[in-house]
């Protein structure tokens, strides 16, 4: 470690070792992909990127509840810090950079159009304190979007409030306690097939359910005996993907749908994959009374990074009554806000609430209306079948060297699912993934679904050439072949990155989320 003349220190990361022929002052910058320590490492005293006056004498009113020591803050000037963020930046891989394979999450192109639109002030700044006769665009847009998912899904209502898909699911799963409840009827237990997104699961024993697992068959699929012999008095609701996580459509929906509304119990759809029936399937049809959609997986919400998501829920005709409020609705020309007061006068039900303080997420409503309107009903419908393509073109390419445990049984949907099997005695889906690093790629989801071992799920989605597929393709074609080999190279990928293996179990078990400066002045008392 060594400090330069403004204090600031500089160092290798001890994960970015010195390769052969580097300098002895090696700084860990590689090129021109600049290492870069922590911000509070940066921290120059009394450093500020602006010029404040001489405070005035002030006397506190905080009763000895001031501050007594400095707070920590790191001080940079505004180039340094202008720098800091844009090299964290550059170590960072996001669609714009290339081909995102992560099964289960819809990575793909987000139209700039759609920015622009959502970045219009007439809906970027809107309040939703506002007097409602000075957002009846905003009303407008948000019933247009929801017109939009209803039809599109065969469906009979939409809460378009709900945040996330796992918000959504939360959403759906209230309403349908609020229904059974509603008939005198509470019920007990969720069925959840193997082969679920976790969230499905968490969200059903967070509304206090007793869950329980209804197991795959060999092709992947819902075990529909299994699933009939659990049904009975206790099951509120049975909870399914469809497209599953298998990458593989359910043919036995309709069969689902109606021994579960035999026994008394509802369907939740987890419509985080509607990227691939978008246009061709209406989940309606299929017996669903409750189905979120993550706008930011099928229509074009930048994803990832943990920013806004959005996750409105359709509900069946029966589910209807018990949506979420508010809701919008068009009274003569003019669009309202339905809440509390006047939806009993209009034969809701009474639901059980609102799922958050507003509305929902306008930016995510306005990138979908754009979205949707550029597309038409056409455009969207060639969205879910060039996906499909495209993750069919991936298996087949790949089949050869790898293992796919369905590809039996026909085509796949929009992703395309491999095992580890046959790679050499140590190697591991992990390490194809680290090298799939040093290749320029984003790595695929790895081991999910659970039912399939070593597992490596890729949605390439539509927005991919066949051009950048192939590139993909001759990527994972390589290091695969590398781990059936056991090329010990492999084990130590990636060598090009920032960093090198980290220990990921420690970083998500204990995350440090705090810096500590070393030593901290003693508060003076
Ligand atoms: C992404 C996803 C979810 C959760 O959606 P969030 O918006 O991340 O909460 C649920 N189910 C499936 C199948 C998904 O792919």
């Amino acid at each position: 470690m060594s400090m330069n003349t403004q204090g600031r220190i500089s160092r290798p990361h001890p994960d970015n070792d010195a390769p052969d022929g580097a300098p002895a002052t090696f700084t860990g910058n590689r090129a021109l992909m600049l290492e870069e320590p922590l911000i509070f490492e940066r921290d120059g005293e009394g450093v500020t990127g602006v010029d404040f006056d001489e405070l005035p004498e002030v006397t506190s009113c905080l009763g000895g509840l001031e501050r007594r020591r400095p707070i920590g803050l790191p001080g940079l000037t505004e180039p340094e810090a202008v720098r800091h963020y844009t090299r964290l930046s550059r170590q960072n891989y996001g669609i714009d950079l290339g081909l995102f394979p992560l099964g289960s999450c819809t990575m793909k192109h987000n139209p700039r159009l759609n920015e622009r639109m959502a970045r219009l002030p007439g809906f970027a700044d809107v309040h939703p304190l506002q007097p409602i006769d000075t957002v009846q665009g905003a009303l407008a847009l948000i019933d247009l979007v929801g017109h939009w998912l209803v039809t599109l899904t065969g469906m009979h209502a939409v809460a378009m409030s709900p945040k996330a898909g796992a918000h959504g699911e939360l959403c759906g799963l209230l309403a349908i306690r609020a229904a059974l409840e509603a008939r005198g009827d509470a019920r007990s237990v969720v069925l959840v097939p193997e082969s679920a997104h976790g969230t499905n699961p968490a969200t059903a024993a967070f509304c206090g359910y007793a869950v329980e697992s209804i197991p795959a068959t060999q092709g992947g699929r819902v075990d529909l005996g299994a699933l009939k012999a659990r049904l009975g008095p206790d099951v509120a609701a049975v909870m399914i993907t469809n497209p599953n996580t298998c990458g593989l459509f359910e043919p036995d929906m309709i069969a689902i749908g109606e021994a579960v509304h035999t026994a008394g119990g509802l369907v939740y759809c987890d419509g985080a994959n509607f990227n691939a029936i978008v246009g061709r399937v209406r989940p309606g049809d299929l017996g669903v009374d409750a189905m979120h959609i993550n706008l930011h997986k099928t229509f074009s919400t930048p994803h990832g990074g943990g920013g806004p998501g959005s996750g409105p829920v359709v509900f069946s005709e029966a589910l209807a009554p018990f949506a979420p409020l508010p809701f919008v609705e068009k009274q003569g020309e003019r669009f309202v806000l339905v809440e509390e007061e006047t939806a009993a006068q209009a034969g809701h039900g009474g639901a059980f609430g609102r799922m958050t303080a507003f509305h929902g997420q306008m930016g995510m409503f306005t990138r979908a209306a754009a979205y949707m309107l550029s597309h038409g009903a056409d455009g969207l419908r060639q969205v879910a079948e060039d996906a499909v393509l495209s993750a069919n073109y991936v298996l087949r390419s790949l089949e050869d060297v790898l293992e796919a445990p369905f590809a039996g049984s026909g085509p796949c949907m929009h992703e395309a699912l491999f095992s580890d099997a046959g790679f050499a005695e140590g190697f591991s889906t992990l390490d194809v993934a680290k090298g799939l690093i040093d290749e320029g790629f984003h790595p695929m989801t790895m081991y999910f679904p659970l039912v399939v071992h070593g597992a490596m799920l890729i949605e390439p989605t539509e927005t991919e050439s066949k051009a950048a597929l192939d590139q993909f393709v001759g990527a994972l074609r390589s290091v695969a072949e590398r781990a059936k080999t056991g090329d010990s190279a492999l084990k130590a990928a990636p060598v090009y990155a920032p960093r090198r293996r980290l220990d990921e179990t420690l970083a998500a078990r204990k995350p440090v989320l705090t810096y500590r400066e070393p030593s901290l002045p003693a508060a003076a008392e």
